[in-house]
């Protein structure tokens, strides 16, 4: 079958949940038998959101390729099991630097390069380069920002010009909000209606409409918008607020979102889509009482998306678990020794989170501090892990101007550091260790046992390293190198085989932990947790 494009655009305000339709409508799609991919098109000029700060964008997420991309790609791949790469998300600051280097080595043979046609052409171009490619009977296309936006004009044009071209081939799901006024009692349609008219206006009809609202919307309220709207009544569904994201697609499904997919581009649905172990998640998630609580010590603990892979694979390791997720974000800067006990003290496990930067680590060294000495499972990623061997560096051997020459250069002993190809590495975009690396686990490891393999392969996003001078000195003090690179045998994981669980990953395996397919490191550091959690209740 010829590969079809769907183009999902939002109306009205920002933050209402594309990400999360596009992952719902691939995971129906998906659970059908259809070969689907997501992709995201963001209108800003970075080249990627690898050189934002969270306060700007939340976690910047990486793809098993190595490229720095939006974390919508993370929802992409928990809802639909299915790896992304570069191809995946482009920006405009991408589109630009390809049209401009295409500029300079004459291809475009004297024209005058332009919006209309070089820009629109270099979208079109990325947009059907994974359809392109023979592996996908769908091709999602999330276009970033609200219509209306100056920024995001050139990908609207561009998807006009593809629904002209490829006809029956494409869809538009366009996603709007119904405000509630509460002083008057009443949803409001008129944003909506107003939205759709800007997207006309552009040249775009949307063949299917998804409301976001706080309250249900009734079937005189759609009936409505769809005669405003020129849509098919049947085709304006409602995405009321879910308690969990991971509800959405079956609520989608309830309103036939897919089979109204499915036969706009000509497909007759065939019976029901395979949602099985999905509805299992669900029901295990509804039913889960008894709490496993966890505390996230880390800098950006304010902003909710910071730590969103995280996030969602404790959620994802505690529900298969049967547990409730109770997770406390902690203050790294707010740690200090007088109040770490009662920050800590009733924490069934503990992770100290990634990071860059000076700030709030000083906390994160008084936490590890009291997580090794009390033995609270504790976990330690990419930044963890790298204050989990400092903290043994300065308390354990004694090494008390210890440090990572990231906060100090100078420090006397670096026992993380540069490797010598990162010296000469001066700009900043696009240049650390990134994306999946082979790592071998030392066999009889609490690490290897929580996989069930010695050979893994996880996602790395940092530049400073485990310094190997080092490496005898923590072994024979009873900190363990059980994870490392077979090619460089830069050391991947440290343990202590002394502790109920005490593991620092410079890699970040939360990046791959999906709903049907859960990091087996976070499955058993949630289990730690439980075990603690038990023990102490006796
Ligand atoms: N700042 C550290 C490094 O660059 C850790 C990065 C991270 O936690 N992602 O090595």
């Amino acid at each position: 079958m010829e590969t079809k494009y769907i183009f999902v655009t939002g109306g009205v305000v920002s933050s209402l949940g594309k990400g999360i339709i596009s992952s719902s409508l691939a995971c129906l799609l998906k659970a059908r038998g259809f070969r689907v991919t997501i992709q995201k098109f963001d209108p800003y000029i970075n080249i990627d959101p690898g050189t934002l700060n969270p306060y700007e964008h939340g976690e910047c997420y990486v793809t098993v390729d190595g490229h720095e991309a939006d974390l919508d790609l993370g929802h992409y791949e928990r809802f639909t099991n299915t790896p992304t790469t570069r191809a995946n998300n482009i920006t405009t600051g991408r589109i630009y630097q390809n049209v401009i280097d295409k500029e300079r080595r004459g291809d475009y043979l004297g024209k005058t390069v332009q919006i209309i046609p070089h820009v629109t052409d270099e979208i079109k171009r990325n947009i059907m380069a994974l359809g392109k490619t023979g592996d996908f009977d769908f091709v999602i296309t999330e276009i970033g920002g609200v219509v209306g936006d100056i920024e995001s004009l050139p990908f609207l044009e561009a998807v006009r010009q593809l629904r002209w071209e490829l006809e029956k081939d494409t869809l538009c799901v366009h996603l709007t909000y119904v405000p509630y006024i509460a002083a008057a009692k009443e949803l409001k349609t008129k944003p909506t209606q107003h939205s759709v008219k800007q997207l006309q206006q552009l040249g775009i009809q949307p063949d299917v409409l998804v409301l976001r609202t706080e309250h249900e919307i009734d079937t005189q309220m759609r009936k409505k918008i769809a005669q405003f709207c020129n849509v098919a009544p049947e085709a304006v569904v409602q995405s009321l607020d879910a308690k969990s994201i991971y509800k959405v697609p079956v609520l989608m499904h309830e309103q036939h979102l897919d089979e109204i997919v499915l036969g706009k581009v000509g497909i007759i649905p065939l019976g029901q889509p395979d949602l099985g172990p999905w509805r299992e998640f669900l029901t295990k998630m509804d039913t889960s009482s008894e709490p496993v609580t966890i505390g996230l010590v880390g800098k950006y603990v304010e902003l909710q998306d910071a730590y969103k892979s995280i996030n969602e694979a404790l959620f994802q390791a505690a529900t298969y678990a049967g547990r409730k997720l109770d997770l406390r974000y902690i203050h790294s800067e707010k740690v200090n020794p007088d109040n770490v006990g009662a920050q800590l003290g009733d924490l069934d496990g503990v992770i100290i989170a990634p990071g860059f930067g000076q700030r709030g680590i000083e906390g994160k060294f008084v936490a590890l501090e009291w997580c090794r000495t009390h033995d609270v499972p504790t976990f330690g990623i990419c930044l963890g892990m790298q204050c989990m061997v400092i903290e043994f560096a300065r308390n354990v051997l004694g090494l008390k101007e210890a440090n990572s020459t990231e906060m100090d250069p100078h420090t006397p002993y670096n026992v993380i550091d540069l490797m010598e190809e990162q010296k000469s590495i001066h700009n900043m975009g696009g240049t650390m260790r990134l994306g999946a690396y082979d790592c071998r686990l030392a066999p009889g490891s609490k690490v290897a046992a929580a996989y069930g393999a010695t050979d893994v392969k996880e996602r790395h996003r940092h530049r400073f390293e485990f310094n190997n001078d080092y490496r005898e000195r923590f072994e024979q003090a009873g900190m363990k190198c059980v994870g490392e690179n077979p090619a460089t045998h830069l050391v991947e994981v440290v343990e202590l085989p002394s502790h109920r669980w005490f593991i620092g990953t410079q890699y970040h395996p939360e990046y791959s932990s999906t709903v049907l397919s859960p990091s087996p490191l976070f499955t058993d550091f949630i289990a730690a947790a439980i075990a603690y959690r038990d023990e102490k209740n006796v």
